[in-house]
């Protein structure tokens, strides 16, 4: 066919490091006019049938025409992503140093749905059969078939004359006629049975109660101010990042329904994202008593079929708001007019497994290449994000300084561990702390505790050998988990059951030291014995909707205490808080990480910004070793402007971001020596190129140096230009490939260097 030969670069759907590339098909003639970036296709690939992805169409191959092999079939006649999101995939897949094969995958319909389904579909469509009467037909017959022999087809047609098309089961059993008689109808093409998919209903059961009923908002000029700035964006059809930063309280999503409302109107969809799946019930209630059914919820925590039904649902156009954690930035959302990301500053926004990306840094480049509006929102923004907001022409800071509905301030109060005498009180719960939730408790309201610590206790040391057990994997000690009884390691998930002897000389007398989440609940419920003390941990909510229970719970009538981690902190919205107390922070604060200061202010700050939020006043608790700290100081006068100032500061002077970029490099395995070997000729790799002006530091053994296992080495690269030190570092990994048996992590933009 020589020149009119068209061909389709494809991406194969196998994991393996040295296919990693699009590789040339032929479409062949038949196929062409069906074929198109985003289609899935299956391929022929080394004697085996497999599922490939199109990227790129052309008229030319550098390949021999007999070295060509043709694309046999279209799997999915509709793209799943378009160019404008390959572009995403491109730029994710050079920004992170990731290949693009598995950064597709982030694109795909949850659930391997496409591979799979030639051999093994894991997760099925569900499809119904639905009758018509075909009314040509019946009335051509009508008159030579004897109904009185027939009556149970008649009865069927008087059935189906007066309307449309009816489910078959539901026909069946309100005429009470047989399949047979179905049957002998289709046969003589009476009635006509198709199959239809049926769409699975899964519904948010989760209300959080009487907020639902409230009257109808009108925004303050706060609120309409930062509104009207977003709506300039959205109807001029302009990329334009905003950051929202307002207080606890301030109203924010209020705002970001208004905004959602604008782009309604234009016949366009919104996508909310959230850092955290426990924040999304909250959320979802309120933007759809607002604005109605077409608002769906998507994360990864659904089960398979149900993510897939709202992928597919989202693919189809359904919904016109979908509210998500980061997953969802990936899904086929058309014609997509803005995008909000609240509380912008979490760390869970970053991806911290397979491809590091950085959800909020995604969403600008998607806002870019499409053209609008992205909208951060935070009571304490991200450091880096709040510098853009105040160096960049495209990015508008928007500040809310006072709260929606309460007049009066929090009252913050600092408890000064260090004057504790602990003999005659409790560090965890000191006299101050006990009385103040007496107090609340005793007026009917609620208390949230905040404890950033899993499990009972840090780790349990043996008094009479001294031995503490430790994680073999690891080598860090166990925390003591009280409620399982089991001895956990937090890096890797090992457990161990625990008696209460010493594992090596099975003495008795065992010391738990350190206070975990559990030991300040068991306090707790020994001094108040009739309030119902709930707790929210990663232990308890990995059991699906476990969340939305211990919410319910608490938010009942009466009296209650939340303790929790950091899942506490975010978003909670909950007329009768009163009383915030953190129990401490400081271990935190040690942690060598630059950013710990900036995360040690965000946690203490949202979790504060839980009590008080309505009309009644809130109080806050703070036990803290370190109250003459900067840190600290800023949190008690609730000064983000004068903790930003002096973070930025101490970040100029050590060029940590945002005065650089960081990239992490971790060689991990599970022979030390070949991990070192490794890291070094890497290290010297990227030394050779002196041109940027970036600092290298390491090799060294990461902070966390063996997980489940694995020796961790690190370096961690200071650049001056990100997209310089990328590309460079992919050019000297692509000559590097040897790291058959340890394993490589780049993180571009860390959020934790730990
Ligand atoms: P944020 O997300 O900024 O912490 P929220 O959006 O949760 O704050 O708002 C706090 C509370 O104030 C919510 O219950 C909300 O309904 C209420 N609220 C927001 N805006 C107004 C307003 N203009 N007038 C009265 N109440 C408001
Ligand atoms: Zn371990």
């Amino acid at each position: 066919m020589g020149r009119n030969n068209k061909y389709a670069e494809v991406y194969i759907d196998i994991k393996a490091f040295d296919i990693d590339h699009a590789f040339d098909y032929r479409i062949p003639p038949d196929l062409s006019s069906d074929i198109d970036i985003g289609r899935i296709v299956q391929v022929p690939f080394k004697n085996r049938i497999e599922v490939g992805y199109i990227v790129k169409i052309k008229d030319e191959s550098e390949l021999k025409d007999r070295e060509i092999k043709d694309i046999l079939k279209i799997v999915e006649k509709r793209p799943v992503f378009n160019p404008e999101r390959l572009e995403l995939i491109h730029w994710i897949s050079e920004y992170y140093i990731q290949p693009p094969g598995s950064v597709i995958k982030f694109f795909l319909p949850p659930g391997g749905k496409y591979k799979q389904a030639i051999t093994s579909p894991r997760v099925q469509l569900k499809f119904k059969d639905f009758i018509t009467l075909n009314r040509n037909r019946y009335n051509q017959l009508k008159d030579k078939i004897n109904w009185k022999r027939n009556s149970s087809q008649k009865k069927i047609i008087d059935y189906l004359i007066s309307g449309g098309e009816v489910l078959k089961e539901k026909l069946v059993k309100d005429t009470g006629s047989s399949y047979s008689s179905l049957a002998s109808l289709a046969d003589k093409n009476i009635i006509s049975i198709v199959k239809k998919r049926q769409k699975r209903d899964f519904r948010y059961e989760y209300r959080p109660g009487k907020d639902l009923n409230k009257k109808k908002i009108i925004l303050n000029s706060y609120q309409k101010n930062a509104l009207c700035s977003i709506d300039n964006a959205i109807q001029k059809n302009i990329f334009h990042k905003f950051l929202i930063e307002g207080v606890t309280g301030s109203g924010k999503t209020d705002i970001y329904i208004a905004a959602c409302r604008k782009v309604i109107e234009k016949k366009k969809r919104a996508l909310i994202l959230t850092p955290e799946i426990s924040l999304i019930p909250q959320l979802f209630s309120r933007f759809e008593s607002e604005l109605g059914s077409r608002v769906c919820v998507y994360h990864s925590n659904m089960n398979e079929a149900e993510r897939y039904e709202r992928w597919l649902g989202i693919w189809e156009n359904e919904f016109d708001v979908i509210i998500g954690t980061r997953s969802s930035i990936f899904t086929p959302i058309g014609n997509l007019g803005m995008i909000i990301l609240d509380e912008e500053h979490d760390p869970s926004y970053k991806e911290g497994t397979r491809v590091r990306y950085n959800t909020q840094d995604v969403a600008i480049k998607l806002g870019e290449i499409l053209n609008i509006p992205v909208v951060m929102g935070s009571a304490t923004p991200n450091i880096v994000t709040r510098y853009r907001a105040e160096k960049e022409n495209d990015f508008t800071l928007l500040k809310i300084p006072v709260r929606a509905q309460s007049s009066s301030p929090l009252e913050t109060q600092v408890v000064d561990l260090k004057k504790i005498d602990r003999l005659k009180e409790d560090v965890a719960i000191t006299a101050k702390l006990f009385t103040s939730i007496r107090e609340e408790l005793e007026k009917n309201n609620k208390v949230i505790i905040f404890l950033n610590r899993r499990g009972y206790s840090n780790f349990v040391i043996c008094n009479k050998c001294g031995s503490v057990p430790k994680c073999s994997a690891c080598d860090l000690s166990y925390n003591y988990h009280s409620d399982r009884k089991k001895l956990v390691c937090h890096h890797c998930g090992r457990e161990q059951n625990y008696t209460g002897r010493c594992l090596v000389c099975g003495a008795d007398n065992i010391f738990l030291y350190g206070t975990g989440i559990q030991r300040v609940q068991s306090k707790l419920q020994m001094r108040f014995k009739d309030t119902p003390i709930l707790r929210m941990d990663s232990d308890i909510t990995v059991k699906k909707k476990s969340h939305q229970e211990i919410l319910s719970k608490f938010i009942s009538p009466g009296g209650s205490i939340l303790i929790g981690t950091q899942m506490v902190a975010k978003g909670l919205d909950i007329e009768d808080v009163t009383l915030v107390g953190v129990i401490n922070c400081d271990s935190m604060l040690g942690l060598p990480d630059y950013h710990m200061n900036e995360r040690v202010y965000q946690l203490i700050t949202q979790v504060s910004g839980r009590a008080g939020r309505k009309r009644k006043k809130g109080r806050v608790i703070i036990q803290t070793y370190n109250p003459e700290s900067s840190v600290m100081k800023n949190i008690l006068a609730n000064d983000y402007e004068s903790f930003y100032r002096q973070e930025l500061a101490s970040r100029k002077e050590l060029c940590y971001p945002p005065f650089s970029n960081l990239i992490n490099i971790i060689i991990s395995g599970k022979e030390e020596n070949k991990v070192k070997k490794d890291i070094k000729e890497l290290f010297a790799e990227i030394s050779k190129d002196t041109r940027t002006g970036s600092s290298i530091l390491g090799p060294a053994p990461a902070p966390f140096y063996k997980i489940n296992l694995f020796y961790r080495w690190h370096i961690i690269i200071k650049s001056k230009n990100i997209e310089y030190s990328n590309k460079i570092l992919t050019k000297i990994l692509k000559r590097f490939k040897k790291f058959d048996e340890n394993k490589i992590i780049i993180d571009v933009d860390p959020v934790w260097i730990l």
